[in-house]
């Protein structure tokens, strides 16, 4: 079953130059697709366009067989509660005059008549708290704690539960470990990993580096100047037919 179908995304920001050429991919439920490519070749802006932080020149996202823009209101927020993201600067992502408890809480309670959680039973907010924490191997003592009293790592995990917190179907990760250091980026990717056998949700997981990609993910997909260029299971990434591009990223991984 499909999660999210892109198909023939196009967006330019200057005239002339697209920085998402063309690009179709699809996206199966429970699956990690890992989206690779150097610095600048368009992942952020079709993760930004997937979003509706941007808006696309053409092409079109089908969700749950519907196209988003044909969507009403009601659709919107099911797309929007199901669709969560974790991006680069955890620091920029966390509200920094709030309590961890309270990032934790804000999707719930922005969608809590929407939902019906599969995973999370709790009795209150406080035991609700207490269970993203644990999920995400986190202190329970952090909930009362501010961001800036918080590592890199350990925020990124914040925004991990918080992203979780409301059992979206798909989370767009953009380079979620790329501020971290090495051991903090280990630590997350097999977090993120475990995550997801629990949970069964897919990801769109986005990175410049194909070795933390080709850990995490069950298909891999090779972006360079905009243009999608091989797609495959991470079992053929080795096979000769692989593009020529993806051969080099290969040898420098
Ligand atoms: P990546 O995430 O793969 O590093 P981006 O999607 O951020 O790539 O960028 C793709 C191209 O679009 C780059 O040439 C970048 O300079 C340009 N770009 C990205 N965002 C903007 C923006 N907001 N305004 C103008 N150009 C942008
Ligand atoms: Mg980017």
């Amino acid at each position: 079953m499909t999660v999210i179908e892109i198909h023939n995304l196009k967006k330019s920001y200057n005239p002339g130059k697209l920085a998402v050429n063309d690009v179709s991919l699809s996206i199966q439920k429970g699956e990690s697709l890992g989206l690779v490519g150097e610095s600048g070749c368009g992942k952020s802006t079709l993760a930004h366009c997937l979003l509706g932080v941007e808006k696309m020149d053409a092409g079109s996202i089908v969700y749950n067989e519907e196209p988003i823009a044909h969507a009403n209101r009601k659709q919107l927020r099911n797309y929007r509660r199901n669709v969560q993201t974790v991006f680069q600067n955890p620091t920029a992502s966390l509200n920094p005059k709030l309590k961890i408890r309270d990032s934790l809480l804000d999707p719930y309670l922005q969608f809590k008549d929407d939902l019906q959680l599969k995973h999370f039973h709790f009795t209150s907010k406080q035991d609700f708290v207490q269970q993203l924490l644990e999920t995400v191997e986190l202190p329970k003592g952090l909930a009362d704690r501010y961001p800036h009293e918080l590592s890199g790592g350990q925020k990124q995990r914040v925004t991990i539960a918080r992203a979780i917190s409301i059992e979206p179907k798909l989370i767009v990760l953009d380079e979620p470990t790329a501020s971290l250091d090495v051991l903090s980026q280990g630590a997350i990717l097999e977090l993120l990993g475990s995550l997801q056998q629990t949970l069964g949700m897919s990801y769109l997981f986005i990175s410049h580096d194909l070795a933390a990609v080709y850990q995490l993910c069950q298909r891999i997909a090779v972006m360079k100047d905009g243009e999608l260029l091989d797609v495959f299971r991470k079992e053929e990434i080795y096979d000769s037919n692989r593009h020529d591009y993806t051969k080099e990223l290969i040898d420098i991984f």
